[in-house]
Parts: structure tokens; sequence; C-alpha cells
């Protein structure tokens, strides 16, 4: 086992591998920018070193900053949490080239994720369903609209190096597919400097389902069932749960056992999360994130793991501590995202926390970086905090969630918790009646009203 890592993030996923390492005898290493020399991750971990001024390109994104960091401190790993150098694979390469293990999967597999095409060739081949669409991208508008009238309208049009809901397109009929085409490239080039594009079947109503894997990278590996992430503003995901409320023990054994097959089967290191949308009792695979996920302690409550350990242990060349037998589910988790954002527009709302109160009791858990006095500098995420309740049902977690809600004290600053309130009210959240487009056109109406 390592002695010492280093954490190349911050916030409240920076203190959750802290914790994780502190209870296995690791030592933690934080960086930070001069922005954050007063953040709970500085606070807590046993080293720190400061890495650069606060825009994250200078400082959390800066590789030569981390690794002399890392070269200082002595740490034998690197942990890139989510966000920022999580899945950048030349960073990956460059930790591995410098003797230090990187705590995620290989340079190579991050590479072949990254790219959308690359990632749905390699999971068609390994026997994942897909989303129908075009083989690879599609050079032109002729081939654009040839391809539409094949697949049949509405279709969507994606940037191959897209993320973040960005460079996506949907083409209603075959007259849209002029405007759709041109202009998911147009934005492709300027998001990504990659005007690649390629084709899709639009999905009308689907849910997001995600399966979590874990690999031990000696062609073993195991599903931990999946997060329903339906509810979405702007394609970020606000309300997560656990076990999802529309999967049945049969579809979640038969599509956990396909995707665990596939990232056996390419040796697979560590926590990874495959993206489907699903339909009609159909999962459709979108996309593959190569690290540990904002949403993962749902999985961690009902399995009863913690994940993040398992990626220190793998990390580390020991073997998983689960096999696939052991992973039990127990109860229902649900985790809201709070984001300091000022409602109805969730503008940012970066400033000095004057009270901070977190909420108690059986089954209720906090991952946040808060506390009374705290400024939240305006340079990063606006996600300051996530809730995670655990009951025996669902019912039970979402009485839990509202409990929970109504201890939660966050002053001086606007957040997101009204939202979540406001959820509680709607019959469909308790019926788990929501697919993707549930919240956009729930605010739409509410935001309408008021
Ligand atoms: P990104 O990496 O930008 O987040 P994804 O491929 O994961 O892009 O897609 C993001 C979201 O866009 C999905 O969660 C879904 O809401 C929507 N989406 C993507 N592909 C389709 C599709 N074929 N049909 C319907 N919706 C889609």
């Amino acid at each position: 086992m390592f002695n010492k890592i280093l954490i190349a993030n911050r916030g409240e996923i920076a203190l959750r591998i802290i914790r994780a390492a502190r209870e296995m005898g690791v030592a933690s290493v934080a960086v930070h920018s001069t922005a954050d020399a007063d953040a709970m991750h500085v606070r807590m971990a046993d080293e720190s070193v400061c890495i650069g001024p606060p825009p994250g390109a200078q400082s959390y994104l800066s590789i030569p900053a981390i690794m002399s960091a890392c070269e200082i401190t002595g740490a034998e790993a690197i942990h890139p949490g989510y966000g920022f150098l999580s899945e950048n694979a030349a960073f990956a390469q460059i930790v591995q080239d410098h003797g230090i293990s990187f705590i995620g999967p290989t340079a190579e597999h991050i590479h072949i994720m990254g790219d959308k095409i690359t990632a749905k060739d390699t999971m068609k081949a390994l026997g994942v369903p897909c989303v129908p669409g075009s083989d690879g991208g599609v050079p032109d508008l002729e081939t654009a609209e040839r391809l539409g009238a094949e697949i049949g309208y509405p279709v969507i049009v994606k940037a191959t190096a897209g993320g973040g809901g960005r460079g996506m397109k949907v083409a209603q009929t075959s007259d849209d597919m002029r405007s759709a085409f041109l202009t998911a490239r147009s934005e492709a080039k300027a998001a990504f400097g990659n005007d690649e594009v390629y084709i899709e079947k639009y999905l009308t109503t689907p849910r997001h389902i995600e399966i979590q894997v874990f690999g031990d990278g000696k062609g073993r590996a195991v599903h931990l069932g999946e997060r329903d992430c339906s509810l979405q503003r702007r394609h970020q995901k606000v309300f997560e749960e656990a076990p999802g409320p529309s999967i049945s023990a049969e579809e979640r054994a038969r599509i956990g056992k396909i995707c665990a097959d596939a990232v056996a089967r390419i040796n697979y290191v560590g926590a990874g999360t495959i993206e489907f949308l699903y339909e009609k009792g159909e999962f459709y695979f979108i996309e593959m994130n190569t690290r540990l996920q904002v949403e993962h302690p749902v999985t961690e409550a009902i399995f009863g793991v913690d994940l993040v350990r398992e990626q220190i242990r793998v990390a580390a060349g020991l073997p998983m501590s689960f096999h696939q037998d052991d992973l039990k589910i127990a109860g229902h988790a649900i985790e809201v995202r709070i984001n300091a954002e000022k409602l109805p527009n969730f503008s940012p709302s970066p400033g000095r926390i004057t009270q901070y109160h977190a909420p108690g009791g059986l089954g209720v858990r906090i991952d946040s970086a808060l506390y009374d006095g705290y400024r939240i500098p305006p340079y990063y995420d606006s996600l300051i905090g996530k809730l995670i309740v655990h009951g025996r049902d669902r019912p039970e977690a979402l009485a839990r969630l509202n409990r929970a809600l109504g201890e939660l004290i966050v002053d001086g600053i606007d957040t997101t918790v009204p939202l979540f309130h406001a959820l509680l009210e709607e019959p469909d959240i308790h019926a788990g009646h929501y697919n993707i487009h549930w919240l956009e056109k729930w605010l739409a109406r509410n935001n309408a009203n008021t």
C-alpha cells in the first residue's frame, strides 16, 4: 500500500479522497490555488502545497505544478477526483512516466473513451447495445441527409469530441438537417477545436441510466448496478438515485453483466461508469466516464462499499475486496446536488457563508467542504455539497431527504436547496415518473408561473 498520495482536486471530492486515505492509514497531500488557501481540503490533508494562482488553467489543471508538488512531497500516487485532469489521458501517461501511480484507468482507456466515436465502436465490438446511428464521423451534409432518411427522424447530430452537453443539435425532420448539421459542426469547432460530428437516432423520452463498473486491471470486473440520473438541467445532473425506479432485477442483472464483461475483456482498472439512455425496456450506450462520478455515493450507500478505497487498493496492485456475488442491494439512496446558485436562473452565487449547519441522523450523509465563515471563490464549479440519504425503500429515502433538507442551513449565499423542497411536492417525483426532459419542462412551467 502507498504511504502517501496526492489529490489533484479541490472541494468536496478532495475531502472524500482524504477521508478514504486516512482510514487506510495513507497520508494525503492537498494541492491548492491561492484562492483556496483557507479551503477545507487544505486544512484536512496531512500536507498541502500551493500550486498557483486562482484560474484552474494555472493551478488545478497545471500538470507541471502538480508533478512538482508530487516530487517535493514524495507522494507515490495521484488521485485526480472528477473534472479537472481526471479524464486527461496525457496527464495519466505523464504521471506513469514519472514512476507515480495514477489512481484511475490507463491512459489508453481514458483516450479511447474520450473520443465518442472510438468509444462507441469499442463498446459495440464488446457487445454493449448502442444507439442506432452513423458508423463513425459524417463528412458532409449530403451524407448526413442520406443517413437521416435511413435512420429515421428525429435524429441528433453530436460532436465526436463533445462534452458537457455542447455541440449537439436535434433535427426533427429532414428540413432541419441542414441547420442542425452545420450548427453542430461549427459549435464543435469553436468548443473543442474539432469539427467532426456523428449522427444518432434521437430518443424522445428516455431515462438516463448509468452502470457502475469496477475492474482490477487483470481481467476481473464487477458491476454495482445502476443509477438513474434523469433529472437534469441543461444536461447537468441535479438529483440521482439508486436503484433506478424503472429498472427490474432481471434488467439490472442483464445489462450489468454485459458491462462488467465488456470492461473485464479490456482489462479495465478501477472505477468507471457506462452511461445509457433507456427507453421502452432497451438500453442504448452513449458514453463511458473513466473516473469516479459525482453521484458515486448513492451506489456506495446501497451496496455498503467504499469506492474510493477500492480505487486506491487496485492502484496499489491489491485485489478488489469484493466479488460479484458479494454485491447485494440494500434499500434505496438519493443524492441531491447543492450548488451555490440563485434560482430561478441558476446564476452563480459565490460569497461568504455566514452560517452552516449540516443535517445528521440515521441514513444521512453530507459530502461538503463548507464551514462557517468560508468564502466560496468565484473561480470554480458551483457544486458546494451533496446530500445523500439512504432508506429501507424509496418512500423512506424521500421522507428522509425531506427531513434532512429541513435541517440544512446554508446562510449568506443562495443555493439550489429550494428546488429540492419544491420537487418533493411533485407526485411524479414520488411515483418515479420522469425522463430526461421532465425537469426542463417543470422549470419552464414553474418559472412562467412566478
Ligand atoms: P456529453 O458528453 O456532452 O454530456 P452525452 O453523449 O453524454 O454528451 O449526452 C448528454 C445528454 O444529451 C444525454 O444525457 C441526453 O440527455 C442527451 N442525448 C444524447 N444523445 C441522445 C440521443 N441519441 N437521443 C436523445 N437524447 C440524447
